[in-house]
């Protein structure tokens, strides 16, 4: 048999998720929320969509903290064996990796490539030492750059000046604390500009309100009225 799921959206005070509904033989309704943040609900086909919605009212909350538990994001690898032609991505956008054998000097972006230079083109560690220098480099000063932008617009409404750190996390884009300070996870400068501005404004707001309240919500749509459209593009780097 075959299911047909409908979309729909749930509206949850200022929030709006979005989830697939499928028309199922089953007693009882079932949601499900995935760790892609999917949400779908199983509903059995006795029931109309006014008793649906009535259900869904009140599993709402359950549903979005849910989703905030689990919008804990996975990076995307970065290259591993530091050999010609592997791939890395940056903003976005594909490159290859370019070892050439000659004495050595910075690494470069150049065209599609990130050139790398060394004597030995075998010695992987060097390789590796080179394009992590590029990469952490890139990192500082886009990461930087854009916090700088985004807190222009911040700080009109009271947003406290954040101190920023550059890391690697395991499961996150970013965090930030009740001192006031930011944790960008360095591997955003895969994932395109519009996604970094929007995961900065996001740890921006939260110097404000530490938590996904309504207040959070709408100083976010505030400062960034588009972050939903930047966050789906997110998602889907996340998952590609
Ligand atoms: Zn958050």
């Amino acid at each position: 048999m075959k299911i047909k799921a409908e979309k729909h959206i749930l509206e949850f005070g200022s929030r709006q998720i979005p989830y697939r509904l499928h028309r199922v033989e089953r007693k009882r309704l079932r949601v499900v929320v995935s760790p892609e943040l999917t949400v779908d609900v199983f509903a059995p086909k006795s029931i109309n969509a006014n008793q649906i919605h009535l259900a869904l009212q009140k599993r709402a909350p359950w549903i979005a903290r849910t989703l905030d538990k689990l919008e804990s994001y996975h990076p995307l690898p970065a290259p591993k064996r530091y050999i010609s032609g592997e791939t890395l991505v940056y903003l976005g956008r594909q490159y290859r990796l370019k070892v050439v054998k000659s004495p050595k000097q910075p690494a470069k972006l150049l065209g599609r490539f990130l050139w790398v230079w060394v004597e030995n083109k075998n010695d992987i560690q060097g390789v590796k030492k080179a394009a992590d220098q590029w990469y952490r480099k890139r990192a500082r000063d886009i990461l930087a750059r854009y916090l700088e932008k985004s807190y222009i617009v911040a700080s009109r409404h009271g947003v406290p000046e954040p101190l920023l750190v550059i890391r690697k996390m395991r499961k996150r884009w970013g965090s930030c604390s009740s001192n006031g300070r930011i944790t960008l996870n360095i591997n955003l400068v895969q994932v395109p500009v519009h996604c970094i501005e929007y995961v900065i404004m996001h740890e921006l707001c939260h110097l404000k309100h530490n938590n996904h309240s309504k207040a959070f919500y709408s100083l976010l749509s505030r400062f960034q009225p588009d972050w939903r459209k930047r966050k789906e593009a997110l998602d889907r780097f996340r998952l590609s």
